[in-house]
């Protein structure tokens, strides 16, 4: 069913994800000098405290990883790649890639959300110069769709409730010009971040099984070359365990109806998402152990110095209720690619 006030409370979830990650740029976790102008009057907002800025640098840095290694993956085997990323919100990981080292890697890269979300992050993008300058000329960039869409050679942004059926809500992804926006015959990433917990299952099955269906039919046609899935979710889990029972209830403390999503995802179940839709690599990891195994000492020492952070068990008790989930489907005829991609 649907709650609108619910859904109201769902989409101020973006806020909070742009506010920490203004918070953690602020207090130098990380460069991005492109979330300023997607937060409205960001001076005036506070900075978060060291935990969620600790968490919200292990996470973007771990999606960065991932994401950059499969540009570069793309690259190496001499194609361009597209990504969709689907509850973007105010996320400035295009403008990070177009304005860095794999750029030339990207063909497309499409967002989807609420319209209420994708109306203002479009009139933030036309009031900055930072971020349209970065969309191409002021002529190949237009709204659409009563300033709920947006489109520029590159990215495009469009709006959809990604709980209606997928030929539904991910229509213009295969209507918006001659050619279909969503290329058949390119390396595709899709990106869940933070945005499962707000949908059901079901939901978010239908949608990967509708990305996998449009990707296996084209593989097998002999005009186009195969091309490789993928997918990264970031997402919370083990929500039925007794920290996670206070996450659920802090959420439920403002309004965010979570589906009914229980039993929760158990970390042992999160590459089941992939497995399920015949994908052939699936793989999920938690912050925790992001932050003791992957990060850097150095990195871990620079980040020490920002601020004090005198809780490190509940820091690692919050980062153990996270994972980013990341799985790969294959093209039937690309068997020696398999290595690689894992
Ligand atoms: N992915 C961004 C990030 O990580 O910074 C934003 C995350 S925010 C917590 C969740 C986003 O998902 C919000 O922008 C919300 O509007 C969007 N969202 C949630 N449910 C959605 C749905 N059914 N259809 C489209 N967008 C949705």
């Amino acid at each position: 069913p649907r709650v609108p006030e619910g859904d109201a409370a769902i989409r101020a979830t973006d806020n909070d994800a742009a506010l920490a990650r203004l918070s953690a740029v602020r207090r130098g976790y990380l460069t991005d000098p492109f979330i300023t102008p997607l937060v409205p009057r960001a001076h005036l907002e506070p900075s978060r405290p060291p935990l969620i800025n600790i968490g919200t640098y292990v996470r973007s840095e771990a999606l960065d990883e991932l994401v950059n290694g499969w540009l570069a993956l793309s690259a190496q085997e001499g194609a361009k790649c597209q990504i969709v990323s689907m509850g973007a919100g105010s996320d400035t990981r295009f403008w990070r890639i177009a304005t860095g080292p794999s750029r030339d890697n990207l063909a497309r890269y499409i967002e989807i959300d609420f319209p209420e979300i994708t109306t203002k992050k479009a009139m933030a993008i036309r009031k900055s110069k930072d971020l349209s300058a970065v969309l191409g000329k002021p002529e190949d960039v237009s709204l659409a769709n009563g300033g709920t869409a947006l489109h520029s050679p590159v990215y495009h942004l469009l709006a959809a409730d990604l709980r209606l059926p997928p030929a539904e809500s991910l229509a213009p992804l295969l209507t918006t010009g001659p050619e279909p926006l969503l290329s058949p015959s390119l390396p595709t990433l899709l990106l869940f971040e933070c945005v499962l917990v707000y949908m059901s299952p079901a939901a978010s099955g239908s949608l990967l099984q509708w990305f996998t269906d449009y990707f296996s039919s084209q593989s097998s046609s002999p005009t186009s070359s195969p091309s490789v899935l993928g997918c990264i979710v970031y997402e919370m889990f083990a929500l039925g365990d007794q920290f996670g029972k206070v996450m659920v209830n802090n959420l439920k403390a403002r309004n965010v109806s979570l589906p009914g999503a229980e039993p929760y995802p158990t970390f042992e179940s999160l590459p089941n998402r992939f497995l399920k839709h015949g994908w052939e690599v699936a793989k999920a990891l938690t912050l925790k152990d992001i932050r003791r195994e992957y990060i850097s000492q150095a990195e871990l020492e620079r980040i020490s110095q920002l601020e004090m952070l005198d809780e490190i068990e509940e820091l690692e008790l919050v980062l153990a209720h996270y994972a980013i989930t990341w799985g790969v489907k294959l093209p039937s005829n690309a068997d020696g690619l398999k290595a690689q991609w894992r």
